[in-house]
C-alpha cells in the first residue's frame, strides 16, 4: 500500500505499522513506562542532529533545574529524607545517606516518579511497615492543610482513597489546624502519632506501585515545606539547619545565565565589553579553566555580532520544566532576584540598564512561555516529548521551523525529550551532578555551559 493511502487509514496491521514507523526517522528513543501504563514502552522518533550553523534562530527552549538554575541540593535532600522517613532511620548514625556516586545519576534530571521508583527498589528492604504508614499519613495530612498546589492535593486524596484511608480527608482534628502557621518538629511528632492511631488499622498494605506513590507524597511534602519556608524568608534558617551553612544559596543561578538570557532577547545594545568580560568569568567558574587567551579577541568581536544579531532577531524563549508550577514559580522568582542583582551590580547607569532591569524584575516579563509539569502529568514528563511539544505550541512555532529552535538541557532525559519533540539542536550543558549522565542524544555537549555555547559556538549561528 502506498504511503498516502496508508495515511488515510485509522488502523494499521503490523506490516503497515512497520512501514509507517520507519518513515518517521532513523533513530528512536525507547522510553519505559511505569507499571500502570500501556504499552510497556514508547518509541520516539528523534529529530536528526543539526550540526550545520543556522543563519537564523526562532526560539530557545530551556530546562530549569540544572540549566537555568539549580535546586538540586534541595531535591536530593528531600529524596534522602523520604528514604529516611520510610525506614525510620533519621540520623546519620543510623544510615549514612544516599551514595553520591551510585545513587545520584538515578535521582537527578529525571521525573520525580523515576527518582522515587529507583530509591524504593534499592532501599525497600530497609523500610519499616509502621513507618511507611506514619510517614504517608503525615505527608497526606500536611498536603491537605498546608499544600499550595491543587493538583498535588488531588493526588494525595486519590492515594488516601486507594489505601483505604479516605476518612483522613474529613478528620476534624486535622481540619482544625491553623493553615497559616507551618508545623514544627514537635507538632509533626504529635500529628503523626495521632493520624497513625486513627488510620493505621484500615490502611491497605502497599504494593510496589502504591509504595512509589507514597514515596512521592513524602518527598513532595518535604520539598514543598522547604520551598514554602524560602518564600516566607526563612532561607538562611533552612540553609543552616540542613546544610550547616546559613549563607549557602538553596537556589542558585547557573553561571552565564545572566548574560545569556538578555543577549538572546536582543536586550544587549550597549556595554558589550562588560557583558563579555563577565562571560569569560562565568566560563571559568563553569568549566574550571580559563578561556584561552589567544581566542579572546576573536570571541569578543563575535560576541558583539551575536548581540547585534539578536537585537534584530530576538528569540522567543520558553522555560520547560518537569517541576510543577508551584515549585517553578518559587524557584524562578528566587533565581530572577539573583540575576537582577548581578546585572544591577555589573552595569553602569544607562537607559539600556533600566530596560534590562525592568525585564528581569519578574520572570513572567521575560519568558514567552512557561511550561511546567502542571501543564501535563507526572506520567508524561521528560524523557517523553510532551513538555517540549507544549512549549513549541505555546510559542507558536510550526513544524517547518523546528530546525530554527535550540533546546538546552543538563540531563539525559531532557536531551532525549528535546529531540523527541522534533528539535535537532539539542544542547547538553551538564553540571557537576549530571556529569554521570549519558548525553549521547545531545547534538553538542558543552561542559562549559552557556558561556561555552556563546564563546565557542556563536550560539550555533552562522555569522559573517
Ligand atoms: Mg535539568
Amino acid at each position: 500500500m502506498t504511503y498516502n493511502n496508508m495515511m488515510k487509514k485509522k488502523f494499521a496491521d503490523k506490516k503497515e505499522a512497520k512501514q509507517l514507523v520507519s518513515k518517521l526517522g532513523k533513530e528512536f528513543a525507547i522510553v519505559k513506562n511505569p507499571g500502570y501504563i500501556h504499552p510497556e514502552y514508547e518509541l520516539y522518533p528523534l529529530a536528526p542532529k543539526i550540526k550545520k550553523p543556522a543563519s537564523n534562530l526562532a526560539a530557545s527552549v530551556m530546562d530549569m533545574d540544572g540549566t537555568t538554575t539549580t535546586t538540586e541540593a534541595l531535591c536530593i535532600h528531600s529524596l534522602e529524607y523520604m528514604v529516611r522517613k520510610l525506614s525510620g532511620r533519621m540520623t546519620d548514625e543510623q544510615w549514612k545517606g544516599l551514595d553520591s556516586i551510585k545513587d545520584y545519576p538515578h535521582i537527578i534530571g529525571n521525573s520525580t516518579t523515576k527518582h522515587v521508583e529507583y530509591l524504593i527498589s534499592k532501599y525497600q528492604k530497609s523500610f519499616n511497615n509502621n513507618q511507611i504508614v506514619k510517614s504517608f499519613l503525615y505527608a497526606a495530612g500536611w498536603t491537605i492543610i498546608y499544600g499550595k498546589d491543587a493538583k498535588r492535593k488531588e493526588e494525595v486524596v486519590q492515594n488516601l482513597n486507594d489505601l483505604n484511608c479516605s476518612g483522613l480527608i474529613k478528620d476534624e482534628r486535622l481540619l482544625k489546624l491553623n493553615h497559616s502557621s507551618l508545623p514544627d518538629d514537635e507538632d509533626e511528632d504529635q500529628l503523626s502519632a495521632y493520624l497513625f492511631s486513627q488510620y493505621n488499622l484500615q490502611f491497605k498494605r502497599a504494593d510496589f506501585n502504591s509504595l512509589v506513590k507514597i514515596g512521592i507524597d513524602v518527598y513532595y511534602q518535604r520539598y514543598h515545606e522547604i520551598l514554602e519556608r524560602i518564600k516566607l524568608g526563612e532561607g538562611k534558617f533552612i540553609a543552616q539547619n540542613l546544610f550547616g551553612n546559613p549563607n549557602k544559596h538553596l537556589i542558585e543561578a547557573m553561571p552565564g545565565i545572566e548574560i545569556f538570557l538578555p543577549v538572546i532577547k536582543g536586550l544587549v545594545n550597549s556595554n558589550e565589553d562588560i557583558f563579555f568580560d563577565q562571560l569569560l568569568n562565568d566560563y571559568e567558574i563553569k568549566s574550571g579553566k580559563r578561556f584561552p587567551d589567544k581566542n579572546i579577541d576573536k570571541a569578543r568581536i563575535m560576541f558583539k555580532k551575536i548581540c547585534n544579531h539578536f537585537i534584530n532577531n530576538p528569540l522567543k524563549v520558553a522555560i520547560v520544566t518537569s517541576s510543577i508550577f508551584y515549585e517553578a514559580d518559587i524557584v524562578l522568582r528566587e533565581v530572577f532576584k539573583i540575576i537582577l542583582s548581578k546585572l544591577d551590580k555589573l552595569l553602569p547607569e544607562s537607559k539600556n540598564k533600566i530596560t534590562i532591569l525592568n525585564t528581569f524584575k519578574d520572570y513572567r516579563n521575560y519568558y514567552d512561555a512557561i511550561v511546567t509539569a502542571s501543564d501535563s502529568n507526572e506520567i508524561r514528563l521528560k524523557p517523553h516529548r510532551d513538555l517540549y511539544s507544549i512549549a513549541l505550541y505555546k510559542l507558536n512555532v510550526p513544524r517547518e521551523k523546528f530546525a530554527q529552535v535550540v533546546g538546552f538541557e543538563d540531563s539525559e532525559s531532557g536531551t532525549i525529550a528535546i529531540r523527541a519533540a522534533g528539535i535537532g539542536l539539542s544542547i547538553a550543558v551538564p553540571f557537576a551532578e549530571t556529569s554521570g549522565h549519558n548525553l549521547n542524544a545531545a547534538t553538542y555537549v558543552c561542559k562549559g555551559g552557556l558561556p561555552e555555547v556563546i564563546l565557542n559556538h556563536n550560539l550555533f549561528l552562522k555569522l559573517k
